[in-house]
């Protein structure tokens, strides 16, 4: 063995404390730390040809490369939709890491169980039946792909085409349709080969809402001529966490066939809170289903969750079999399932934090950031310099200048809230309009953070940044 290697072996608890130390030092300086990562980037290091042993590595990393890492887990970066992680996920990934489970299949562990009761678990927290199974991803992006996927051999199975086999060339155009889609359903067209064009954006309500008109998808789907479309419905939209009425879309099934999925990556959370869980009514009845895991629930990146209900043509997608491997049987292993062959034991934190906090921990969250967002939505109300763009509806605000809101004088004045180092919100185009949103998913923060976060709003705008 590498006498370097040797020596960490033969050092590995006292390498460990000090990786657990310099954590924590560094999760304990989120509160105090800038809250963006300001500076150039490093230039590079030629790779190393003797090595240092860890604890030099480490001691490289903090001097080097520490400093520069944003405040992302921390409670006043509400950035894009961005979770922290709870203590206990956090333990969670350790383990994950220092286990080092491979996924794949049975192989002599019984840590693919460990999955299966977790996305049980999850199911549930979401209100779904047990007619959905599911399986961990890599995030949201990755769980529309999936959905989408099995959805594009669902319309072979109605076409009579078998696309695992045939290709998907040879379905013919399939349509997408669908109210406020995030940006990850175009680039899951691409990959899937059904192409980003195929993509019929549906009339939305009036009032500048961001749901579906269902009386327009109703319209769009009689127009389909009978031939098979997937719809993809919306239960939280970035800008202003707008839901699809999921009970009037699914109710269309009666009608028309079509494939229902659900990007309910944040807004899944919803059911988790009495006064909001009519929200995602309807949600069991979506055929697949994509909830991120990385963003509401808190766990660290990355993690998000896949469900449907027609696991048979999932397993037509996705099996890989092969002599060593050996054919799917009626519980596949996760290689049959998911894009990945290998994979690590992604559920483990979100089964750490399940254990930790329950559903009553979590449901606290989620009704903490839902009020912090309307508290800094009635604060931004009030600033002269400051308008809402939309009605806070659950954990975003969504706001412009209230003069000349160009998207230069906007773009400015996200780059002088970061430039504080007091918090992070990112530019959006709403409506047209060029603005900024704040979205509250982080387990720590508090109702000092948010009023931070609005003196800093209220000193940039003020200026005519
Ligand atoms: C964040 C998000 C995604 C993409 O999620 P990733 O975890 O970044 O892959 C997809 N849909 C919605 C509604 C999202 O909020």
């Amino acid at each position: 063995m590498d006498p370097v290697l040797a020596g960490d072996l033969a050092r590995l608890p006292e390498l460990l404390q000090a990786a657990r130390d310099l954590a924590v030092r560094e999760v304990a300086g989120l509160a105090v730390r800038p809250v963006a990562a300001s500076g150039p980037a490093p230039g590079r290091d030629p790779l190393p040809a003797a090595g240092v042993g860890g604890d030099a590595a480490l001691a490289r990393f903090a001097e080097r490369w520490a400093p520069l890492f944003s405040g992302s887990a921390g409670p006043r970066y509400l950035g894009f939709v961005t979770g922290g992680a709870t203590p206990a996920s956090v333990a969670g990934d350790w383990m994950t890491a220092a286990l080092d489970q491979n996924l794949s299949g049975a192989g002599g562990s019984r840590a693919q169980e460990l999955e299966r009761e977790t996305v049980a678990w999850l199911r549930e927290l979401f209100g779904l039946g047990e007619a959905h199974s599911g399986a961990f991803v890599t995030g949201a992006a990755m769980s529309n792909t999936v959905g989408l996927a099995i959805g594009r051999e669902w319309a072979g199975e109605r076409l009579g085409v078998d696309v695992s086999r045939a290709g998907a060339a040879a379905l013919g155009p399939l349509d997408v349709l669908s109210g406020s889609p995030h940006s990850s359903i175009e680039k899951a067209m691409s990959v899937l080969g059904l192409g980003r064009d195929r993509l019929r954006p549906v009339p939305l309500l009036p009032g500048g809402r961001e749901a579906v008109d269902v009386a327009a998808l109703e319209t769009a789907l009689a127009g389909a001529g009978g031939r098979p479309v997937l719809v993809v419905a919306n239960a939280g939209t970035v800008n202003t966490v707008d839901f699809d009425d999921l009970r009037a879309v699914a109710a269309l099934k009666e009608r028309y066939d079509f494939w229902l999925h659900v990007d309910a990556a944040f807004g899944a959370f919803a059911a988790l809170s009495p006064e909001h869980a009519a929200l995602v009514d309807g949600l069991d009845a979506a055929d697949s289903v994509c909830v991120d895991l990385h963003k509401w629930l808190n766990v660290p990146y990355d993690a998000a969750v896949q469900f449907t209900r027609r696991r048979d043509l999932q397993l037509a997608v996705f099996h890989n079999a092969s002599p060593y491997l050996g054919l799917p049987g009626s519980d596949p292993d996760f290689l049959h399932l998911t894009p990945e062959n290998s994979r690590r034991l992604r559920a483990l934190p979100a089964w750490f934090s399940l254990v930790a906090y329950g559903r009553d921990g979590h449901r606290e969250v989620v009704e903490r950031n839902v009020a912090l967002a309307r508290r800094l939505g009635a604060g931004v109300d009030a600033l002269p310099g400051l308008e809402l763009l939309a009605p806070v509806r659950l954990n975003v605000v969504c706001f412009t200048l209230a003069t000349d809101p160009s998207a230069k004088r906007v773009a400015a004045l996200a780059r002088a809230v970061a430039a504080s180092g007091e918090a992070y919100v990112t530019p959006t185009v709403y409506g047209g309009m060029p603005g900024l949103r704040a979205a509250f998913t982080n387990w720590r923060t508090t109702e000092a953070d948010t009023d931070r976060v609005l003196a800093v709003l209220a000193a940039a705008s003020g200026r005519g940044s």
